[in-house]
């Protein structure tokens, strides 16, 4: 049993941790342990680090720390992605040598070594298509698109403020990030993924979590093949059918009853299997709780790193409307005294204690805290389908709005040209019916010609 305490501890201990670096941030968690352990390891571990660094090697061990932190954290590199090749490649061999040897058994054949062998090979290729692929680079020079960008998320002045990126000297679109990492503009910028070294944004979200989905089936079908070939081999080996005798009592237990027993059992004879089944299984986990997230995010609208600008605006709300309901609260308090300075000792005690009830130690502990803010709407989110359309064919709806520029700009030469001709029809005879009709062809040629 031991054993399986170890495992739930594990993944409970892994999703607590995926938990505070996702959502410890969270204004909720404000002034709580969990906000000062999300401090502690995104940045407290390294001031600590570089600390200790600076005191121990002086100067130069602490510039040596931030040349490693440079070329580590905001710099392309391919540590991970050499990590998931190993993890993959390694992970297929001990399989290979481990478990796919074992077959065919009484519970699988040897079909599976096909099916597995493409699966990996699938999520190795969509590691190549996503890590080779262009999240949507944003260029100065295509005013184009840069234009359908503009025009497809316009800036909505809550959370997408008017900005030029200082490095690549453009006018921003909402929801694109310059990347500090990549060093360029990226549309719908969701965040930068180590794992394929590239930033995920609006054009290759959908190699993305293709990614993320080929995995998840790697991952569940990989352990979930583990255990049927583990199991059909205690079948061949009958230990299904073995029993257990307590030689004190006499009692006689059928083996399979006893899973710990089983695992024991196991783990003397088939030790990287179990091992391997039961990493596939953790990241199956991991996977699916990211892809979970993902599409969460598709289905509400917003991108990794929007949540984060959402969440700052919200704190910043937070903020100001804590602080007109404590400014409101002194006025009240200060309405009431003098009140009470005005109307003699006795009914003025009464009153300051009523107002001082609203501000109480209980309210400014919890209550001053749970002052409601609406948040502004989000202009991009359109719907589940729509956003999942979005994801999945962004160059459709860039294209749309090309057109409809090159429609727009058609339109207003053709009233240019109207203006023109009925001005000088105006001139020549009399009068400005043949400038109209002009403009009113000009409009239908330039619909014809989109
Ligand atoms: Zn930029
Ligand atoms: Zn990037």
């Amino acid at each position: 049993m031991d054993l399986f305490l170890f495992a739930i501890g594990y993944l409970g201990l892994t999703a607590f941790f995926i938990g505070i670096l996702l959502f410890g941030e969270s204004p909720v968690f404000r002034n709580t342990p969990i906000a000062s352990l999300h401090w502690f390891v995104t940045q407290g571990i390294f001031d600590g680090l570089g600390w200790i660094v600076a005191k121990t090697c002086g100067a130069r061990g602490a510039r040596a720390l931030d040349s490693v932190y440079l070329t580590c954290c905001e710099r392309p590199n391919a540590a991970l992605q050499v990590a998931y090749l190993a993890m993959v490649l390694g992970g297929y061999w001990l399989y290979w040598n481990n478990l796919f040897s074992l077959l065919p058994n009484p519970w699988a054949d040897r079909d599976h070594i096909l099916l597995g062998s493409a699966s990996v090979a699938v999520s190795l290729g969509l590691f190549v298509f996503a890590s080779a692929s262009d999240p949507g680079t944003i260029r100065a020079g295509d005013a184009d698109t840069l234009a359908a960008w503009h025009a497809l998320y316009p800036l909505d002045n809550a959370i997408w403020p008017e900005k030029t990126c200082s490095t690549c000297g453009l006018s921003r679109p909402a929801r694109s990030k310059h990347c500090r990492i990549c060093n360029r503009c990226v549309a719908r910028h969701d965040h930068h993924c180590a794992w394929i070294n590239n930033c995920v944004g609006a054009a290759n979200m959908r190699h993305f979590l293709a990614f993320l989905v080929a995995n998840l089936a790697m991952c569940a079908y990989g352990a979930v093949l583990a255990c049927v070939i583990l199991g059909g081999e205690m079948e061949a080996r009958g230990v299904w059918r073995l029993n257990l005798v307590n030689y004190a009592t006499g009692r006689v237990v059928p083996m399979w009853r006893v899973p710990s027993k089983m695992l024991e059992w196991l783990i003397v004879l088939y030790p990287v299997g179990v091992a391997v089944g039961l990493f596939m299984g953790v990241a199956t986990l991991l996977v699916a709780f990211f892809l979970s997230y993902q599409l969460y995010l598709l289905a509400v609208g917003r991108t990794q790193y929007e949540m984060f600008r959402w969440r700052d605006l919200h704190h910043q709300m937070l903020e100001e409307a804590e602080q007109q309901e404590e400014q409101r609260i002194a006025a009240e308090r200060e309405a009431a005294t003098r009140e009470a300075e005005a109307a003699g000792k006795g009914g003025g005690g009464k009153q300051v204690g009523s107002s001082e009830k609203r501000g109480g130690w209980l309210s400014s502990l919890w209550g001053a805290r749970r002052v409601r803010v609406e948040l502004p709407k989000n202009i991009y989110h359109r719907g589940f389908w729509r956003n999942a359309a979005e994801v999945l064919a962004p160059e459709v709806y860039l294209e749309q709005e090309k057109k409809k520029a090159r429609r727009a700009a058609a339109r207003a030469a053709g009233a240019a040209g109207a203006v023109d001709a009925g001005g000088s029809g105006r001139r020549e005879k009399q009068g400005g019916g043949g400038g109209v009709g002009a403009g009113g062809k000009a409009q239908r040629g330039s619909k014809k010609t989109q």
